[in-house]
């Protein structure tokens, strides 16, 4: 399929290019000495990560511990609520183990160091998501792993520092700054420029410098490429629509991979938080500008000084002011639309997936239902396939003590 110039049956060989840019997105803007650190990576994931033994050992990894496939499941009732014209349909990546997505491109980067011969993992979080999944991948290959996290966020996170620490990981606290997710990643990536020969840095989105948007985008293709699969079969046709939560962009990126060749319509949801104005959202796709951050070129919010802005949203996995540069590109020509949901309408999307279809999602996801559910009340017939990106255990404290049980 021809869209726009960009031929989607080629797309993968082409995107992103050598230099890793998805047209004028990505590409890779860092110091000299972490250069040299990328290029053994990216050069390691184009000869190890083709390999047979590579592929053939994550497929393994992914039956017998993850427990993939995850099922698609027919949201009856809901569909049933809203008219019973449109059916919708979730990927249930909250089955994955470890209870979301990220799971999928922390055991590829883990296997990945540990065919290269490392000893170590290192990466930032923020919420803490992050770095319980690469965690839990460094534990299960022996790996050791330091996670930095903001001082700030260690006392907001305490159930995540727990459950890392208990999977064997160093938890570094960052004290400098505002002591959150930018000086995080500021300690990571300089931990690492000195630790490079015994180590490699795990990034926990499509973002960064190049090869990490490749990289976790064809590690979470396993979404798009087995839901494809499983939707055709339960129904014998194709969704109308795909619709997934955009943070940093990695479970859109891997449910859109299955799709982008197909005469399907995709949606990326942003979180519009309290509302449009610069501090009140993380809608960075949506609000933003073409800039560059942590490494790469994409469209990101910016204060007056031309600075990553503060964000905002009530899910902590999707605020950050920017998204992956395939994202950018995606927008620019067309193939995906962005759209953003607020924090009032994805508490609501909240509680009526839990009580109508027994799964509690993470309020991440809950972004994609909200706008599952608004697209369905616009169509006159069809179906919509939702990615649930996580389960929401972990957000329900949180969303009984601010808004109460609805
Ligand atoms: C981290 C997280 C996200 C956001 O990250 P992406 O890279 O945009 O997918 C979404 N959902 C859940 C459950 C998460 O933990």
């Amino acid at each position: 399929m021809i869209f726009n110039n960009v031929d989607f049956d080629t797309y993968f060989k082409h995107y992103p290019d050598k230099a890793g840019y998805f047209g004028k997105y990505g590409g890779s803007f860092i110091a000299p000495e972490l250069q040299k650190a990328m290029d053994e990576i990216t050069e390691a994931y184009y000869s190890i990560c083709q390999s047979r033994k590579f592929i053939a050992e994550l497929r393994r990894i992914r039956k017998e511990f993850q427990g993939r496939p995850t099922p698609v499941s027919h949201l009856e009732r809901l569909s049933d609520a809203l008219g019973g014209k449109v059916q919708l349909y979730a990927k249930r990546e909250d089955l994955n183990h470890s209870g979301a997505h990220k799971l999928n491109h922390c055991m590829g980067e883990a296997l990945l160091a540990s065919f290269m011969g490392k000893k170590k993992v290192i990466a930032e979080t923020g919420a803490g998501q992050h770095g319980v999944a690469l965690a839990t991948a460094a534990a299960y290959f022996g790996l050791e792993c330091d996670i930095y996290m903001g001082a700030v966020d260690i006392k907001k996170q305490a159930p995540n520092v727990a459950r890392m620490k208990i999977l064997g990981a160093n938890v570094v606290e960052v004290t400098h700054g505002l002591q959150t997710l930018k000086e995080a990643v500021d300690a990571a990536f300089e931990a690492y420029s000195k630790e490079y020969k015994d180590s490699i840095y795990c990034i926990g989105s499509v973002l960064g410098p190049h090869p990490f948007p490749l990289m976790v985008r064809d590690f979470q293709s396993v979404v798009g490429i087995e839901a494809r699969e499983q939707f055709v079969d339960m129904t014998g046709h194709l969704p109308d629509a795909i619709v997934a939560c955009v943070g940093g962009g990695s479970n859109a990126a891997g449910l859109f991979a299955g799709f982008l060749n197909d005469p399907v319509d995709i949606y990326g949801i942003e979180p519009l938080g309290r509302g449009p104005k610069l501090g009140d959202h993380a809608a960075s796709l949506t609000y933003g500008t073409e800039g560059i951050m942590h490494g790469f070129n994409s469209i990101m919010l910016k204060d007056e000084k031309g600075e990553p802005a503060p964000v905002y949203s009530i899910a902590s996995g999707l605020d950050y002011p920017s998204s992956g540069p395939e994202h950018a590109f995606l927008q620019e020509i067309g193939r995906v639309k962005y759209d953003v949901i607020d924090d009032e309408e994805t508490v609501d999307a909240f509680f009526k997936l839990s009580r109508m279809e027994g799964i509690i999602p993470a309020i991440e996801s809950s972004h994609a239902v909200a706008y599952g559910m608004k697209l369905a009340k616009t169509m006159e017939k069809g179906s919509v396939l939702i990615n649930l990106s996580g389960r929401g255990d972990k957000d329900m404290d949180y969303i009984i003590e601010k808004y109460g049980i609805r």
